[in-house]
C-alpha cells in the first residue's frame, strides 16, 4: 500500500492533523488529505515532516571528516585545510568515490536529508588526464546515490584557474580541470539518468576558478531552468582578491555581470555588505548556507537577519560533511546568530514565531529551489520524500504540534528520525538503512586504501 496515515504532519500551510498521504509507483505524491479517518491497512505515524534538501555537498570529503583537527605550527585556516584536502583528492579512484558517496548518502538519509546537491569537481584521473568516459566520476556519484536511494542534483563543476586573473592551475588542482564545453558535455552525458530522483545542473566553482566570460557561456549553454551553483564569498581573502582584480566585491561583481535569478544558488555568501544583502535577496537566488562547515573552517557568519528582512531565500548544506544532520546545520545557523547578536529566537518571519518551524520550512523552500527538483513539501505532484519521527522518544512524548520542531532541532543529540521515505521507497526503517551494512563495508575498505595510499 503506497500510503501513510500521520496523526500530525507538516504541510506547506503548517501542522495538520489526521493526514492521509498517498504516492504512486513513480515515487510522486498523489494526494495529501488532512482531517481524514485512518484508512484500513495503512501504516500509522505520529509526526511526519517533509525530508530536508542538502543543497551543498562534496561527497568525497566525507572521508576526511575529523582528520584535519590537529593544530599546525602557524595559524591554521581554510587554506591549510585545503592543502590537506588536495592531498586526499590526489589519489582517490572512481570506485572509492562511489563507495564514499554511498556511505555519505546513507548517513544523510538516516538523519533526515532526502535530496542532495552534489557540487562535483573531481572530474579527471590522478595526474590530470581525462577518463575515457567524460562523466566517469559523476556517474560514480550518481551510482552511490542510487545505491543509497537518495535524490540527487548533480552539478559538474567548471574549474579552469587557480585564482583571479586566470592564474594557471597548480599540480594539486589538475584533477579538477574543466572548460565550459567539457562541463556541458558531462551534463549531456548525464541526460539518460534524469528522472524523478535525478537532475543535472552545473556549477562554476568560484570567481577564483572560472572567468566571468566562462560563467556567462556556461549559464547560456545549460538547458533553461537547470540549477547553477557557485561558491561566492567564503573567505575574506577571496573578497580582497576579487576587489583587487575587478574593483568589486564577489556578490556585487556576479550580480553586475550575470543575470542571476531563481536558478542560481550562491554557496557561502558569507561576507556581504548591505547593498549585496539587498541585491542577493532581490535576485530570487538561494543563499546556500553550510553552518557546520563554515564553523569548522573558520569562515565567518552570514548576515541572516537583514537577509530575511529583505525577503531572501536560503537553504542549508553539509558541504565538507563534518556533520550529516540537518538538525545540526539549522541549530548552528540559529546559534551563530544568537552568539553574534547576544539575542535569542532570530530566525523567524511574518506570522511564524516558532524558530524550528520557520527554519525547517524556509530551508525546504530554498533547498527545493536550489535542487531544481519537485521536492520540499508534502503536496500532490512533489516527490514522496518524508520523515517519520520517533513519537515514543521522551522528547516528543505528548508535545503539541508547535513544539515538535523546537524539540527536534534544539534538544539533545539522539537521532529522532525513525523512518525515511525517499522517492516513494522506505529506505530507512526503525533507524536502519536498508543497505547500510554492505555500504559501510565498502566504505571502510575504500578509506583504508586511501589512508594507506596517502602515507
Ligand atoms: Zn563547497
Amino acid at each position: 500500500m503506497r500510503a501513510l496515515f500521520a496523526r500530525h504532519a507538516l504541510l506547506p500551510e503548517g501542522w495538520r492533523r489526521d493526514v492521509v498521504i498517498e504516492w504512486d509507483i513513480h515515487g510522486d505524491l498523489t494526494g495529501v488529505h488532512p482531517d481524514s479517518h485512518p484508512p484500513l491497512n495503512v501504516a500509522r505515524a505520529d509526526y511526519v515532516l517533509p525530508g530536508m534538501v542538502n543543497l551543498h555537498s562534496h561527497a568525497f570529503q566525507r572521508a576526511l571528516g575529523g582528520l584535519t583537527e590537529r593544530a599546525g605550527d602557524g595559524p591554521d585556516s581554510f587554506w591549510t585545510w585545503r592543502d590537506l584536502m588536495y592531498r586526499f583528492a590526489a589519489s582517490i579512484t572512481p570506485e572509492q568515490i562511489e563507495a564514499i558517496a554511498a556511505q555519505l548518502y546513507v548517513e544523510c538519509l538516516r538523519h533526515g536529508y532526502t535530496s542532495v546537491c552534489e557540487f562535483h569537481y573531481l572530474q579527471r584521473a590522478p595526474g590530470g588526464q581525462a577518463y575515457a568516459r567524460v562523466a566517469e566520476t559523476a556517474e560514480r556519484v550518481a551510482a552511490g546515490a542510487h545505491e543509497a536511494g537518495m535524490g540527487l542534483s548533480l552539478l559538474p563543476v567548471l574549474y579552469s584557474h587557480a585564482g583571479f586573473g586566470a592564474q594557471p592551475l597548480k599540480p594539486g588542482q589538475e584533477r579538477f580541470r574543466t572548460g565550459v564545453d567539457e562541463v556541458l558535455g558531462i551534463v549531456e552525458a548525464l541526460a539518460p539518468l534524469r528522472g524523478g530522483q535525478f537532475e543535472a545542473g552545473a556549477a562554476p566553482h568560484s570567481l577564483r576558478a572560472a572567468g566571468i566570460d566562462q560563467i556567462r557561456a556556461l549559464a547560456a549553454g545549460l538547458p533553461q531552468a537547470r540549477p547553477l551553483h557557485i561558491h561566492i564569498a567564503e573567505q575574506q581573502a577571496e573578497v580582497e582578491q576579487c576587489l583587487a582584480h575587478t574593483g568589486r566585491r564577489p556578490v556585487a561583481y556576479l550580480m553586475d555581470e550575470i543575470a542571476v535569478g531563481a536558478r542560481w544558488c550562491l554557496v557561502h555568501a558569507t561576507h556581504l555588505v548591505e547593498s549585496e544583502v539587498q541585491s542577493l535577496a532581490g535576485s530570487g537566488a538561494v543563499a546556500g548556507l553550510c553552518p557546520t562547515t563554515e564553523a569548522n573552517l573558520g569562515d565567518g557568519l552570514f548576515p541572516l537577519e537583514p537577509y530575511l528582512a529583505a525577503g531572501g531565500v536560503f537553504g542549508v548544506g553539509s558541504d565538507s560533511h563534518v556533520s550529516q544532520s540537518p538538525v545540526e546545520e539549522l541549530r548552528w545557523l540559529e546559534y551563530g546568530q544568537r552568539l553574534q547578536h547576544q539575542r535569542r529566537n532570530i530566525a523567524v518571519g511574518g506570522a511564524q514565531r516558532e524558530v524550528g518551524d520557520f527554519l525547517w520550512q524556509a530551508a525546504l523552500r530554498g533547498g527545493a529551489q536550489a535542487a531544481g527538483r519537485r521536492v520540499g513539501a508534502l503536496e500532490a505532484g512533489r516527490r514522496a520524500d518524508l520523515l517519520v519521527l520517533d513519537g515514543s522518544h521522551p522528547n516528543l512524548d505528548g508535545v503539541l504540534d508547535a513544539e515538535v520542531l523546537g524539540r527536534f532541532l534544539f534538544c539533545g543529540n539522539d537521532n529522532l528520525v525513525r523512518d525515511v521515505l525517499c522517492g516513494g521507497r522506505w529506505v530507512v526503517q526503525g533507524g536502519r538503512h536498508m543497505a547500510q551494512d554492505a555500504i559501510a563495508q565498502r566504505y571502510r575498505q575504500a578509506v583504508k586504501q586511501l589512508r594507506e595510499g596517502s602515507q
